[in-house]
């Protein structure tokens, strides 16, 4: 089997303020990630976790190295190309879970088609089964507000997993959940990976859920 993500040499640093040696936030960093797979992301805060994810998920770009997608460097795509990258192929969670307030769940599940067009029935019909898949099909028409801080995270689970994603990045997903939550998040982000075959690259400071995934990737400062 073939990966689909693979870094080769991936360098990043910061412009510093003058007179200061700008700090390499990431070293030379190469790893390779197969489909369906399970991927920890660990290392102390500023080691260049969420530096990393925003690289691969195209909203930051590295000093030198590449990225490659089906061995296509994402770098070299032209705009068009990158914007279909970032729509089909990667899907998103961060710590909070960045829910529209005033849409509902469902209609913040839909928000990626929305995003490249007209909402159809069979999406309508997508978005529910996400929203069972994660344990919320009474909620399809809650608001934000009116639901918990675990179950917001589920609909941004949910709406992650709707274009159906090669990759899941999720920053610290569980970051701002008690641990109850937290390990419900975790099972079903690892339910869903393994029902579609996403890979899942996780950054955790939480070294059970680390355990959880099938490879830990260490970033020291
Ligand atoms: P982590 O997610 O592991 O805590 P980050 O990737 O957020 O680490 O940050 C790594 C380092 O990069 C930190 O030292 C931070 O100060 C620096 N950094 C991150 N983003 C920027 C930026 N936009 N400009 C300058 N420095 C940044
Ligand atoms: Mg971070």
């Amino acid at each position: 089997m073939n990966n689909i993500l693979e870094l080769v040499n991936v360098s990043k640093s910061y412009p510093a303020p003058d007179g200061v040696e700008p700090e390499m936030v990431l070293d030379s960093v190469s790893f390779s990630v197969m489909p369906g797979e399970l991927i920890a992301v660990v290392g102390p805060s500023g080691s260049g976790k969420t530096t990393l994810l925003n690289i691969i998920g195209l909203l930051d770009e590295p000093t030198a190295g590449r990225v490659l997608f089906n061995g296509e460097d994402i770098f070299q795509f032209n705009d068009e190309r990158q914007s279909r990258y970032r729509r089909d192929n990667i899907g998103i969670v961060f710590q909070e879970h960045n829910l529209l307030k005033q849409c509902t769940a469902r209609e913040n599940v839909l928000l990626g088609v929305l995003a490249s067009g007209k909402i159809a029935d069979v999406d309508r019909k997508r978005a529910d089964e996400l929203l069972a898949a994660v344990g919320l099909e009474r909620y399809a028409d809650y608001f934000p507000g009116q639901m918990s801080g675990g179950q917001c995270q589920r609909v941004a689970l949910a709406r992650a997993f709707m274009n159906t994603p090669s990759v899941i990045l999720a920053d610290e997903p569980t970051g701002s959940l008690d641990s109850k939550n937290a390990q419900m998040v975790i099972g079903l982000l690892c339910q869903l990976s393994s029902s579609h075959g996403t890979a899942i690259i996780l950054v955790t400071h939480d070294m059970d859920i680390a355990g959880e995934m099938q490879r830990r990737i260490e970033l020291k400062r």
